[in-house]
């Protein structure tokens, strides 16, 4: 059966596998990624079941250790990238690295084959990127540009020699935002698309983020925490799932 529209049928990509130049790397192509966030090993694996279901590529911002690393490292469509917390750094806080290599350093000897970075709440800067790429890591995708703005993303090599690769759909920010696109109009965009989930708001639908506060005390416990999802409105895992069936074997 023949497919009828080439950017349908496009399959999803690493962050690490883009190169600027090659524009057969990111064009049409749909860049699924999660910011794992320290959520637990439930909560990881039940996005981890749909993803590796839907035998798409995805590329896994990892925060802190976990058995589930051997099982993303086992699969060759995953992509192991770091998600380093700057924040506590910020507010003198030297709990998770006294300085901001001291942070990276941590995270590496956890995924020493990280090539792509992600910081959580997107720190960035000149300072940061230097260091990035003092560590090895080649690709970033800290730039969001909402798809609200009908910006058509496209990668760049930036100032420091670093593959930037933006993205425009972030699920906390959906739930935040009074007009989303669906997905079916999302991709039907011009160049790359990158999206961008959290598996706590996978595993509870977050629709609205008040659910993921009031389900807040019961993160560790993914027994309760099933009690917390959504299942009246359409949520965030109900996007992620439209997007895995529009991309199956991609
Ligand atoms: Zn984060």
């Amino acid at each position: 059966m023949s497919e009828p529209d080439h950017v349908r049928t496009a399959p999803f990509a690493r962050i690490g596998s883009v190169d600027p130049a090659d524009r057969s790397t990111w064009e049409g192509k749909a860049f699924l990624t999660f910011d794992v966030d320290w959520a637990s090993d439930e909560v990881i694996a039940d996005t981890l079941d749909l993803v590796e279901a839907a035998e798409v590529e995805a590329t896994w911002f990892t925060t802190h250790h976990t058995p589930l690393l051997e099982r993303i490292r086992a699969n060759p469509k995953f992509e192991l990238g770091i998600h380093p917390n700057f924040n506590f750094l910020l507010a003198g806080d030297p709990r998770n690295g006294a300085t901001a290599e001291e942070v990276v350093d941590r995270l590496m000897a956890i995924v020493p084959e990280a090539r792509s970075v992600r910081s959580h709440s997107l720190v960035q800067g000149g300072r940061l990127f230097e260091l990035f790429r003092a560590k090895g890591l080649t690709h970033d995708s800290n730039a969001f540009l909402p798809e609200q703005s009908g910006i058509a993303l496209r990668p760049w090599v930036d100032w420091f020699g670093i593959v930037r690769v933006p993205y425009f759909w972030e699920d906390d920010f959906w739930c935040d935002s009074a007009q989303g696109s669906p997905i079916e109009a999302l991709e039907s965009r011009a160049g790359l698309r990158g999206y961008d989930f959290h598996p706590i708001h996978v595993y509870l639908n977050t629709e609205r983020l008040q659910r993921y506060e009031d389900a807040r005390e019961h993160f560790r416990d993914a027994g309760r925490l099933r009690a917390f999802r959504n299942e009246s409105a359409e949520g965030t895992r109900d996007i992620l799932e439209q997007l895995l069936a529009a991309r199956r074997g991609g």
